[in-house]
């Protein structure tokens, strides 16, 4: 797949961006703080329908203006399809695909996919387990649309027991009389959830671990593990219902005591580890990353055997941070046929070859 052009209005710091984009490989180059996240950040919304850096559109959208509006033409091996979306502080967005608004978000994810890596993404490794399972989520949602309202559901009834667990003025007879329905809802709905990150998990590990070896020259054993809170040996849904349901038996009393749902897909881990030790606590810095960086490339490595398209690569200055040699093996893997926009502050970092194929932009002040 190729990202075509990107157009930004009134998003972050942006007021107008035409952009053309031709080469495989862009490199967008500025100082800090001139809009080099911003642009990848909205790509990243057109692929996910996310942001890993904000949580509400308010943060996207310019400040004192009303609405942005982001949009993007991509080659595809179906044909070129025209994204369109419109944020707007505090009110649902608007999603036209060819021109055409969309009912849901849902309807328009999977035309373009992208895999990003910054900084942020260490915190895969080093962060609470819900940054993996936020993870975990960002690719189901590019490799299956429907993810995204089975996701929705589940949270919502989630949310809805946690409010009955919250309410005081229930008498507990009353509590214990309304709960079996909510517990009904609660694991039908976690089960499509973690049916998926349990599949997810299997086919990536085996792509992660080859990267893995690769980078750190296959002196350590990498592993990566699907840790839900039940068993998960048969993984037929009913099966995995019945366990859930076993579960929340157990936990009810205590789940009461505290107010909130301790049993779903919201309380998943995912394990890391090397030579069978956790990578979060005693991964070095450098493992850590390495980690990271075996992870993205497995990623993009199932999206494009999953959709047959090549996905963009979006990396957010994270060459500064990489020893030579495993920039090299990031560089490679790479590779050209991968659409790839780089950001850095500084192009000395670029090997003459990578530079000499790229695109080189200069963003300053949001142009
Ligand atoms: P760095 O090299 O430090 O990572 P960058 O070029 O990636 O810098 P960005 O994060 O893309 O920088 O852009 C940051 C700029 O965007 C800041 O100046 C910030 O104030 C501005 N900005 C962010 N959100 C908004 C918004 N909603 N409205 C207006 N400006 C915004
Ligand atoms: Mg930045």
């Amino acid at each position: 797949m190729f990202l075509q052009s990107l157009q930004l209005h009134d998003f972050r710091n942006y007021a107008e961006l035409a952009l053309d984009l031709s080469s495989a490989k862009t490199i967008l180059v500025g100082d800090n703080a001139q809009g080099k996240s911003n642009l990848l950040e909205a790509v990243q919304l057109l692929a996910t329908g996310r942001s890993s850096r904000a949580l509400r559109d308010r943060e996207l959208v310019t400040q004192g203006k009303e609405q942005s509006r982001v949009a993007a033409r991509i080659e595809r091996l179906g044909g070129t399809v025209e994204l369109e979306l419109i944020l707007r502080a505090g009110k649902r967005r608007t999603v036209r695909l060819g021109g055409e608004t969309q009912r849901t978000q849902a309807e328009a994810l999977g035309y373009l996919n992208c895999v990003s890596f910054s900084s942020i993404d260490l915190d895969l490794v080093r962060g609470a387990p819900e940054t993996r399972r936020d993870w975990l989520d960002g690719i189901l949602l590019q490799l299956e649309p429907i993810y995204t309202s089975l996701l929705a559901q589940y949270l919502q009834v989630l949310h809805q027991r946690n409010a009955l667990l919250r309410r005081t003025d229930l008498s507990s007879e009353a509590l214990a009389e309304q709960l079996p329905l909510w517990d009904d809802l609660l694991t039908r709905h976690a089960t499509p959830v973690m049916r998926r990150r349990h599949r997810l998990l299997l086919r990536l590990a085996p792509l992660a671990q080859h990267w893995h070896r690769a980078i750190s020259g296959g002196r350590e054993n990498f592993a990566i593990h699907y840790q839900p809170q039940i068993a998960f040996e048969r993984e037929d849904a009913q099966s995995v219902q019945q366990a859930l349901t076993e579960l929340l038996a157990q936990k009810q009393a205590l789940e009461v005591r505290r107010g909130t749902s301790l049993v779903g897909p919201h309380r998943d881990e995912v394990e890391l580890t090397i030579d069978g030790i956790p990578a979060r606590q005693f991964g070095s810095q450098g493992q850590q990353r390495t980690l990271v960086l075996a992870l993205k490339l497995a990623e993009l490595n199932l999206l494009e055997q999953v959709t047959g398209e090549v996905p963009l690569l979006l990396l957010d200055d994270v060459l500064a941070e990489l020893d030579l040699h495993r920039q090299d093996q990031l560089l490679g893997a790479i590779g050209e046929r991968v659409q790839t926009i780089v950001t850095t502050t500084h192009l000395g970092l670029f090997d003459s070859q990578w530079l000499h194929s790229a695109t080189v932009l200069t963003i300053k002040q949001g142009q």
